[in-house]
């Protein structure tokens, strides 16, 4: 199997998979979005809150702030030698202490070492109005999109076989329809000579094929070829979470392999 990214931002990837089949591609579709490990707050120790939001209406807010995760610093507080009680290697503390009249934004929680610090400092947690406070100290731990999906740190994740686009030239009469049809502008009319621009934006759509009366073009895709894309919530990479899945994908099928 080869894999390329066609495109790669910080929180969003285009990757496409050759020689590989639609299964295999779709178990790592699934292990990102329920597998891999992201930070996400988890006990919330309210001291006051005037707010006129609920603690427990605060505190789930509070847990679906995408956390910066660094995976080499932390384990699963349950698997952690402290046994679940809590330490450095488990648990990133922060605090939070704020009086109005002002809006509580995500910005405002502190951590206890500045790596933790919440990268989307503008997400409203709460409005406050003059007098009204809120005091309250966090604790976040790692956890996976199968317990919760405050820890899903995958979003929008989908994918396609690669198109292929077969056109016979000797059919087509260059009436245009097809390049006017399609939604994502793939065809085009160059040189006098029906043509294909950009065939990775193809969605398989088929228009193309329907609206064409003589039958000159061929819309398919190819099983072996699949490109996926996704976007993270900031809380890893989008190049981090690829690695991390095929990491656990791989110890998975390991275990498979000595149970046979
Ligand atoms: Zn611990």
């Amino acid at each position: 199997m080869k894999i390329t990214f066609l495109e790669l931002e910080d929180n969003y990837a285009k990757v496409l998979f050759e020689n590989t089949t639609p299964y295999f591609v779709n178990a790592i579709r699934r292990t990102l979005i329920s597998d891999v490990p992201k930070l996400a707050i988890e006990n919330v120790t309210i001291y006051d809150n005037t707010s006129a939001l609920f603690d427990e209406i605060i505190a789930h807010r509070l847990g679906m702030i995408p956390l910066p995760t660094h995976l080499d610093l932390l384990v699963f507080r349950e698997e952690c030698s402290c046994n679940g009680k809590g330490c450095p290697n488990c648990t990133v503390h922060y605090t939070l202490s704020k009086e109005g009249s002002c809006t509580v934004y995500s910005g405002d929680l502190r951590p206890e070492d500045a790596m933790w610090a919440v990268k989307d400092k503008n997400i409203p947690i709460v409005k406050l109005l003059k007098d009204q406070r809120l005091i309250l100290e966090a604790e976040a731990q790692l956890g996976t999109g199968k317990q919760h999906a405050k820890w899903q740190a995958v979003c929008g994740i989908g994918y396609k076989y690669y198109p292929v686009i077969e056109i016979d030239s000797e059919k087509c009469n260059l009436c245009n329809e097809c390049v006017e049809i399609c939604p994502r502008k793939v065809l085009e009319i160059k040189k006098k000579k029906l043509d294909v621009k950009n065939v990775e934006e193809c969605i398989l759509c088929k228009s193309c094929e329907e609206v064409c009366k003589r039958d000159a073009i061929k819309v398919k895709g190819d099983e072996n070829r699949i490109i996926m894309q996704y976007e993270t919530d900031g809380s890893l990479s989008a190049k981090e979470v690829l690695m991390e899945a095929l990491k656990i994908l791989h110890k998975k099928y390991d275990e498979l392999e000595k149970k046979l």
